[in-house]
């Protein structure tokens, strides 16, 4: 095995995760087989309690794992599937040491951090670097471990210990890192001390970069790369500078431009490991559709404007690979993707009382947009907006995409519009608590009390129903499949008794669980796009293979539902001229 260490310095947050995504992309174009653990050193054992404003969007896996959004990063570049256990954190590797003392598996001993946390953190690494990832079953032959925050943060001390142990117990080829930092610019000048020092404390922690990744908003002076190759003892081609790009899906090809191919190669000495003609011939294949596909983005000048109604806006990764799912999807269209970021809150009647200006600003972002959608959340907030946003999609036939809640508010807002359903009920137990009769219940097996990890999560199926040839969504997943898979995370459901009173008002349930009493997917049928999931298929969207709720939302617009559903090439309009 060997392992590609990512580690930040300086600051965090400056995109550790997409030069590690990319670097790996990189490796898989030569045909290897590539894994990722992302380490974490909060003591959350994992990301599902964790709030979206602050933190993000909680990522799903398939086996039901709420983890970093950075994995989501690794999935979607590397189209792997990764399990919870490729996201360490302080919390589970905690709660095992201190399972494992409780056993009496310690012998006795004093637990301490060194050697016992450690040696769980190296143990944990070794063990899930070697699971498959991706179609061929086979163990991966490079693992890349991105260590979150900084180094030198009190809580990622024990990861920074046990990662210099797994260096030492390396061949020297089979361990690389590669240190990213930040370049800040101060009255024009772009300054290295900050990076000098970065350099300095992760070699102090007993760990040796071998490359520096300078993350900065414009490329590299000739003077910054010499000042800082001088002063970190390593020669100007290890300093690769890794400036702002139009879209991060440029990275890669920023990244090869400097070379990190061949240095990582050299390295790892990449060259004694032995990779199938089939798997290089695929590394090939995507590495010019990749760059095919992101290289032209510039380029695209049609637009396809989308309305995202939502209520944890204040941070910008809240809809991470909601956003990631759109883009792809636009990428396929040849759109040129623009979001609007509605708060939900803002189209409520209130917000016209008390900031008219917010309100009709929101009304007329929602009311001018080619699409809207509604993506998952969580509590009542918000909600009456996000119904008057289903409304105003359904009434005027505009595309309307619902993710999990959003289906949820779809069926809210149909009950109550369409089947006169009185408001109490057409509403959700979540947004009152009422021990009432409500359109949207909860699932009891997931309400146990406790937070985390209780939810129906992961990957399961939902089939199609009869008569439901019709559907443009299934027309997308292909006809001749009769179930697909999808991931989930949700506590709440359609209520079976409304069912039939939905269905004969025209709302269809086109897809529910294996057992027929959970509805997964409904669809109007006389309208250009009107679809709720009640599973999250942004967790599945690829860059290659966009999500196909998504690509049909985004096609249809975009005008091109029909191109896309008859698999024709789009060709896009340079400034209205093909
Ligand atoms: N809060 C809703 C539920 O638990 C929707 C969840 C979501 O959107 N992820 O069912």
């Amino acid at each position: 095995m060997k392992y590609l260490l990512v580690s930040g310095g300086v600051i965090s947050g400056v995109g550790k995760g997409i030069i590690a995504s990319s670097a790996g992309l990189l490796l898989k174009t030569m045909g290897l087989k590539v894994s990722s653990i992302k380490i974490d050193p909060y003591i959350n054992v994992d990301a599902g309690t964790m709030n979206p404003r602050e933190h993000g969007e909680v990522y799903v896996l398939d086996d039901g794992g709420e983890v970093d959004l950075d994995l989501g990063n690794y999935e979607r570049y590397l189209n792997i599937t990764l399990t919870r256990e490729n996201n360490i954190t302080l919390g589970k590797i905690f709660s095992k040491v201190i399972e494992q003392e409780r056993r009496g598996d310690y012998l006795g001993k004093t637990v301490q951090v060194v050697p016992h946390v450690t040696g769980c953190i190296e143990e944990w690494i070794v063990r899930v670097a070697k699971l498959p990832v991706d179609d061929t079953k086979e163990e991966p032959d490079v693992c890349i471990i991105e260590l979150g925050g900084t180094i030198g943060d009190i809580e990622g001390m024990p990861f920074v210990e046990a990662l210099t142990e797994l260096r030492r117990n390396c061949r020297r080829e089979d361990f690389m890192q590669i240190h990213v930092s930040y370049i800040p610019v101060v009255h024009g000048e772009q300054k290295t001390k900050p990076t000098q020092m970065a350099i300095k404390s992760v070699r102090s922690a007993g760990l040796i970069p071998d490359l520096i990744a300078c993350r900065c908003e414009h490329p590299l002076e000739k003077a910054t790369t010499d000042k800082i190759a001088r002063f970190c003892q390593v020669s100007n081609e290890h300093v690769l500078a890794v400036r702002d790009m139009p879209s991060t899906y440029q990275v890669p090809i920023l990244l090869s431009e400097q070379n990190l191919v061949p240095l990582m190669t050299s390295t790892l000495q990449l060259k004694e490991v032995t990779i199938a003609p089939a798997l290089q011939e695929k590394g090939m294949h995507i590495w010019n559709t990749w760059r095919d596909l992101t290289m032209g983005l510039q380029n695209l000048h049609e637009v396809v404007e989308i309305a995202l109604v939502g209520k944890y806006l204040e941070q910008p990764d809240s809809y991470l690979s909601v956003t990631k799912s759109l883009q792809h999807a636009a990428m396929r269209c040849k759109r040129k993707l623009v979001i609007k970021y509605v708060d939900a809150e803002h189209l409520e009647k209130s917000a016209n009382k008390t900031d008219p200006a917010t309100f009709f600003k929101a009304w007329h972002d929602v009311s001018t947009a080619s699409g809207i959608l509604v993506p998952g959340g969580f509590g009542g907030r918000g909600t009456e907006g996000m119904i008057g946003a289903a409304n105003w999609a359904r009434e005027n036939k505009k595309p309307y995409l619902g993710i999990c809640l959003g289906m949820q508010i779809a069926v809210i807002e149909f009950a109550r519009t369409m089947c006169n359903i009185p408001t109490p009920q057409a509403s959700s137990f979540e947004f009152d608590d009422a021990d009432e009769d409500r359109v949207i219940i909860s699932m009891p097996e997931h309400h146990p009390g406790v937070l985390g990890g209780t939810m129906r999560l992961g990957r399961r199926p939902t089939l199609w129903q009869p008569n439901t040839e019709w559907s443009k969504l299934r027309a997308l997943y292909g006809l001749q499949n009769e179930s697909i898979d999808e991931r989930h995370r949700h506590r709440y459901e359609v209520n079976p008794k409304y069912i039939d009173q939905l269905q004969d008002q025209g709302l269809t349930f086109i897809g529910k669980d294996e057992t027929g009493v959970r509805m997964e997917v409904i669809e109007l049928k006389d309208h250009p796009w009107f679809v709720g999931v009640q599973f999250h298929p942004e967790y599945l969207s690829r860059v290659l293979e966009p999500s196909k709720p998504y690509l049909g939302f985004i096609a249809a617009a975009a005008g091109l539902l029909g191109k896309i559903t008859k698999n024709e090439a789009i060709v896009p309009q340079v400034n209205g001229v093909v």
